[in-house]
């Protein structure tokens, strides 16, 4: 449970951390630590730099943006959780932060490192996914933009390059109906399967958590949605294009047929 050795430096600027990101070899970003940190201790992880971008408060902000809102990739979950600009705004991005783990977690952890972790147990993930979320990071050659379908990629990856930052996620305000349900057995575990489902463009958008190696659109339930089945009828193809695991808390058989109770409970929520 001791981390290998590494080298520790602290950035004091975006560009700063991406310069230093590009001039140490095996490097990585370090913010809350919260998923970081626990993989080096198993030996999972073994960078031989961390380059600290804990400490970059321009990085941690929640704004209104036209009909954006505007997250800081550094903004700690508790923030994103109290945020009235979200409450208001895009209130499932606010409760979702508020169901992670405990208070310290959500007091370290923050929306930036959730996503570019690419752990497909991760909450926030899948209601980025549902809202069609957009990524903007900053790398050596300037900065680009990511659309949420396109950031995911596979387990623990994503279409972040290895000296690119993570500098913000923008999402829709939306005032339309809206639910995440996650369940687990105790209230700070990881979701054994999470569901957001969005009202949207006259449809609805549905997400995944941990039913595959990516959070995941549920596409066969909205192409029932959109083809006029109700929640219940929909909700039955929740688990159609997922590969769930099988770990201790659950069979991916289990997993498939939560899937299916959650959507439908997800839509009555977010439709009703
Ligand atoms: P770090 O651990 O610092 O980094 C994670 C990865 O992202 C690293 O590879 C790092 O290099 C990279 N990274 C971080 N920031 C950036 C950036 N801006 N740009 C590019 N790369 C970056 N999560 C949930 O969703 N639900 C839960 O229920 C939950 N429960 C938890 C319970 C416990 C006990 C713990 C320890 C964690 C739990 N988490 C849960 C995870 C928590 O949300 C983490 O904080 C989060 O996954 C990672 O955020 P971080 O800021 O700690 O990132």
């Amino acid at each position: 449970m001791i981390p290998a050795a590494f080298d520790y430096v602290r950035a004091e600027s975006v560009d700063d951390a991406i310069a230093k990101l590009g001039s140490a070899d095996d490097a990585k970003l370090l913010a809350g630590g919260h998923s970081l940190l626990p993989a080096m201790k198993l030996r999972v992880a073994r960078p031989a730099t961390l380059v600290d971008i804990g400490r970059l408060r321009d990085l941690s902000y929640v704004r209104a943006d036209g009909d954006r809102i505007a997250i800081g990739a550094l903004t700690r979950h508790h923030d994103v959780a109290t945020s009235d600009v979200l409450r208001d705004g895009c209130p499932i991005v606010a409760s979702t932060a508020e169901q992670i783990g405990d208070p310290q977690v959500r007091h370290m952890g923050t929306i930036g490192g959730s996503c570019a972790h690419g752990d497909p147990a991760g909450d926030l993930p899948a209601v980025l996914l549902a809202l069609e979320a957009d990524f903007v990071v900053k790398g050596p050659g300037g900065e680009r933009t990511i659309a949420a379908t396109d950031f995911f990629t596979s387990l623990f990856e994503t279409a972040l390059a290895p000296d690119e930052i993570l500098t913000e996620i923008r999402v829709p305000a939306t005032h339309a109906g809206w639910s995440y349900l996650k369940f687990n057995r105790r209230a700070l575990d990881w979701a054994v399967v999470g569901v957001a489902a969005v009202a949207m463009n006259g449809g609805a958008h549905v997400a995944l958590t941990n039913m595959g190696l990516t959070p995941m659109r549920a596409a066969g339930v909205e192409e029932a949605l959109a083809g006029g089945a109700d929640p219940a009828a929909a909700a039955a193809r929740a688990d159609e294009g997922t590969a769930p695991p099988s770990d201790a808390f659950a069979s991916d058989g289990y997993r498939r047929e939560l899937a299916k109770v959650l959507v439908r409970r997800a839509l009555e929520e977010a439709l009703g």
